[in-house]
């Protein structure tokens, strides 16, 4: 029984790389990142922006594997979820990714976790059809995976949550934990520092672990 839970954003904050732009960057043509380009504009979801592009990977599937290899996990990710455990935190990945290259990226770090991600299939030969987790309890049509009401649920249960992104969509699960539990780099960190918000800073996913276990003076 754990009482204390640690959500964890996955692409960027667990890992060093972005799923959406290593694929789009070797395995699809130079207009692959429009669909993202319409999202930052605002003419089309999060969500819809990923299954759009993740729609277009046409590839075998050892090269995906082999992309998979590139995302570039934090090298420590098994030892570090473990010495949370031993220490009552419960990690929790939430992201508005796919749960395909999620799931196979632990596994080849050699651990296994909850995870909150929208679900999805690699067919033969491609694409990666991502699809809505219609539903889930955390369902949201902008991104799939609602983070925020993945850390309101366990707020309702647990005495302590922690939270670490690096991304737009990660600010308002962010916003919703105190500063000393809220962790943050790349883009979260900048939409944080906009609103006068305070955060931990990190640059590996690791340095979160070592701060959560030994937190010292808070933000
Ligand atoms: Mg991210």
């Amino acid at each position: 029984m754990t009482d204390k839970v640690f959500i964890s954003d996955f692409d960027g904050t667990m890992t060093g790389n972005e799923f959406y732009k290593l694929a789009a960057s070797h395995l699809l043509p130079t207009n692959a990142l429009d669909p993202w380009r319409a999202y930052l504009e605002g003419r089309v979801t999060h969500f819809a922006a990923l299954q759009t592009i993740f729609a277009h990977i046409s590839a075998p599937e050892h090269k995906i594997l082999e992309l998979l290899g590139a995302m570039d996990p934090d090298p420590d990710l098994a030892g570090s979820v473990e010495r949370l455990r031993s220490a009552g935190w419960d990690v929790v990945v939430a992201s508005a990714g796919c749960e395909w290259y999620i799931q196979r990226i632990l596994a080849m770090a050699g651990t296994e976790l909850t995870v909150h991600a929208n679900p999805g299939e690699y067919m033969p030969g491609g694409p990666l059809r991502m699809q809505a987790p219609e539903d889930s309890p955390f369902y949201s049509l902008e991104t799939g995976v609602d983070k925020a009401a993945v850390v309101r649920f366990h707020q309702q249960r647990a005495t302590a949550v922690a939270f670490a992104g690096d991304g737009f969509t990660d600010l308002p699960a962010a916003l919703l934990v105190r500063p000393a539990l809220r962790f943050a780099h790349g883009d979260l960190a900048h939409a944080l520092d906009r609103r006068d918000e305070r955060y931990r800073p990190f640059a590996v996913w690791t340095d979160v672990v070592n701060t959560l276990l030994d937190p010292g003076e808070g933000p």
